[in-house]
């Protein structure tokens, strides 16, 4: 026998009934979405390498080293992955000329991302993110939109404990100013840095403050703030921001670390956090991001947005909700016979034209173990067609799950109103009345 294949390590199968659980989430999503004016977006999930080292940066972790890279075997074009949705999102507008037709532009996305990382919880090598662009904004109300609507989506999914950071990073001659007095603070602690900000401290020394190495925190900590280096115009923005966020009711609280993974970020920049998930707590994070439009080639534009992480947020709303019923079926049509099959079919044609449900047995057997199929599918009804049935164009219905419902025999022609009335309108069968869900 040949070796039985696995799935890529890192890389989940999402099975049945977590897969209605996405389902169910990724319908409220859209709900939410449309309810603030975002239009979907889909991109192709390959990119041009290019793409990523431009948008992302060099010296950030995604494109160092966790980036799916490869040489296309056909020609030889450098391909990857898609780590992230923003790129793809901008690299899209600037091509197909969205903003300068159609004006400004709120944007939402979703789909598999990939990243070469430890596979651990709330981590993964193919992770799903729903992620949000508004293109051509530069006030701090758009900002404030993006946080006051993922608030408003964690009070939809009835999530409880996660909390808002908040950080500015300012504007290009700040951060310039700022990252000065920072390496050379940090060049004065040079033999206390552990390797990784070693090699990041002239590359990348923002990154160093986000670093989680106990070691290093009494550093941090006490490195020069951003803060202390925005200009009136980032200040303003900043407090534009916090202005809107209060009027909203949303606490916050201000992290002069938070920096963000990727280098495109400027002024805004937040994440919500939870500690129920341990270590992978960060569900959703953004920001401003003014220059990338200019960088990927296009005009100058002023963007913003944020991504959350679908695995993380759903592990989150198990854990606020509880358990989650399954889908419901409505219909499971057992039969015997060839005149009784050939009804059946179209029984259940004409059933799920009415947008019921309907599962017909297939594969034979006796009544008994059909029927033991059909209870075992979690079925509402089963309908019954025997030869006699066939042979009378009736159909027998046997309630499965619905108290106080009778077993009976009815034509063709008051099949569909009797079912209605089974499933729907008898006050006593209110539970009948769901559709899957939570
Ligand atoms: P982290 O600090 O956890 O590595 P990040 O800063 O790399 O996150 P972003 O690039 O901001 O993450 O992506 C937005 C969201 O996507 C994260 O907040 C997280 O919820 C989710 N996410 C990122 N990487 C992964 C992963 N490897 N597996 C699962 N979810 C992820
Ligand atoms: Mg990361």
């Amino acid at each position: 026998m040949s070796q039985t294949l696995q799935a890529v390590r890192g890389m989940n199968d999402v099975l049945p009934d977590e897969a209605e659980i996405w389902e169910t989430f990724e319908e409220l999503v859209r709900d939410w979405l449309q309810r603030y004016g975002y239009r979907p977006l889909r991109t192709p999930v390959v990119e041009p390498t290019a793409l990523f080292s431009r948008a992302i940066g060099e010296v950030t972790d995604i494109v160092e080293k966790e980036m799916y890279s490869f040489a296309d075997a056909l020609n030889g074009e450098k391909l990857t992955l898609r780590p992230e949705g923003t790129a793809s999102c901008v690299r899209a507008a600037i091509q197909h000329k969205l903003v300068e037709g159609a004006g400004p532009q709120r944007l939402w996305y979703q789909g598999p991302m990939f990243r070469h990382e430890r596979p651990q919880r709330g981590r993964y090598r193919q992770f799903h993110q729903i992620g949000v662009e508004a293109l051509g904004f530069a006030g701090p109300d758009i900002d404030a939109e993006h946080i006051i609507m993922t608030a408003a989506l964690w009070d939809d999914l009835g999530l409880e404990d996660v909390r808002l950071e908040l950080n500015s990073l300012g504007a290009g001659e700040e951060r310039a100013q700022h990252r000065a007095a920072l390496v050379t603070y940090l060049e004065a602690h040079q033999d206390k840095l552990d390797e990784d900000s070693q090699r990041r401290l002239h590359a990348n020394p923002l990154r160093i403050l986000d670093s989680k190495n106990p070691a290093l925190q009494d550093i941090v900590e006490a490195a020069p703030k951003l803060a202390d280096y925005l200009g009136a115009e980032s200040r303003a923005h900043f407090d534009g921001v916090q202005v809107l966020l209060k009027d909203a009711g949303i606490p916050y609280r201000i992290n002069h670390r938070l920096v963000r993974g990727l280098d495109y970020y400027n002024r805004t920049v937040f994440e919500w956090v939870t500690d129920r998930l341990g270590a992978q707590g960060t569900v959703c994070g953004g920001g401003r991001y003014d220059g990338l439009v200019e960088q990927l080639g296009g005009k100058s534009l002023p963007a913003a947005g944020f991504a959350m992480g679908v695995e993380r947020l759903l592990a989150l709303w198990r854990e606020s909700v509880g358990e989650m019923a399954p889908g419901e079926l409505e219909i499971y049509v057992v039969h015997q016979g060839a005149a009784a099959q050939r009804l059946a079919f179209q029984v259940a044609e004409a059933l799920r034209r009415d947008s019921l449900s309907v599962v017909v047995h297939c594969g034979g057997g006796s009544f008994k173990a059909q029927m033991k199929k059909a209870d075992g599918s979690g079925a509402l009804l089963a309908l019954v067609i025997g030869e006699d049935e066939a042979a009378a164009n009736e159909v027998g219905i046997k309630p499965l799950r619905l108290e106080g419902a009778q077993q009976q025999r009815v034509s063709l022609a008051a099949l569909a109103e009797t079912i209605e009335n089974i499933l729907y309108n008898d006050d006593d069968n209110d539970e009948g009345a769901g559709h899957g869900g939570v």
